[in-house]
């Protein structure tokens, strides 16, 4: 059985074991998703869409872009699967937010003609050590091609708060990516991560030297060794309850774990993308 890690199922493990428990391990399905989520993915939507329409050599005004993502917007919403966790805000406040993080973008960037796009929402999947035994995969929002011969590794980012740049010099997403596609590409020469906290209108730029990339990759495996080592799944309270869709269950808070399929216990665990 393949053992695929993601950084979100690491993250997740992070912050909370049970919370990595109940999503990796019991694979508890919940069929509701917080509105930051899903604006977060009718954004992506767009821009990927955007960019698709720029490789083609069109690009769609930023009036046609914005009624595209209402359209979207309004086609997937279901107001009883998704989550709105602040009080007095509603659906259109973060539909609104999402429109405006792409108006950002689109005006910083236009005529889109700074760089090249060489793969959008590109699957990434690969190897931490000779054996296999630590394998990763994620989903690259954007890999450029810069005008200086650099390979950029792109991320949208539609949350509210801008990390500190000591934050960003400790990212893992975006660096263990760079591992992932430098190993697939080739790629021998500088590369850059590059996140866009579209809602700010900031662009952020990070780089890894090789020392910092092996210490990433050592931290990862060590991570992975505590999962594959963890048996008690400790419940970690914190601001985040409030957003975790398994808190109804959760016994921090009262509620009752179900069940473990007598596989999901025998099983190591089976990681999920993202
Ligand atoms: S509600 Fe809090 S303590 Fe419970 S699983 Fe979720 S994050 Fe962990």
């Amino acid at each position: 059985m393949q053992k695929v890690f993601s950084h979100s199922s690491l993250s997740s493990f992070e912050t909370c074991p049970r919370k990595y428990w109940f999503r990796y391990v019991a694979k508890v399905q919940v069929d509701t998703e917080g509105i930051e989520a899903f604006v977060g993915k009718r954004v992506h939507e767009i821009l990927e869409r955007l960019y698709t329409f720029v490789g083609d050599g069109m690009v769609p005004s930023l009036e046609r872009v914005i009624w595209r993502y209402h359209q979207n917007f309004q086609a997937a919403y279901q107001p009883e699967r998704i989550r709105i966790v602040r009080s007095g805000v509603g659906p259109g406040f973060y539909r609104d937010q999402g429109a405006r993080g792409i108006q950002n973008y689109y005006r910083r960037h236009y005529p889109f003609d700074a760089d090249e796009t060489l793969g959008l929402e590109k699957k990434v999947q690969f190897r931490l050590d000779p054996a296999g035994r630590y394998a990763i995969r994620g989903i690259v929002d954007r890999i450029v091609r810069a005008r200086d011969g650099a390979l950029e590794i792109h991320d949208f980012k539609t949350g509210r708060r801008v990390p500190r740049p000591e934050e960003l010099e400790a990212d893992r997403q975006l660096a263990l990516y760079e591992i992932g596609l430098r190993e697939e590409l080739g790629e021998k020469g500088e590369v850059r991560l590059v996140w866009h906290y579209v809602g700010a209108d900031r662009r952020l730029e990070s780089q890894r030297s090789p020392e910092q990339l092996d210490a990433l990759r050592a931290e990862v495996m060590g991570i992975v060794d505590r999962i594959r080592a963890e048996e008690t799944w400790e419940e970690r309270e914190s601001g985040l309850c409030d957003w975790c869709e398994y808190r109804p269950m959760c016994p921090a808070f009262g509620g009752q774990l179900p069940e473990l399929p007598a596989e999901a216990a025998a099983l190591e665990p089976q990681l999920d993308l993202l």
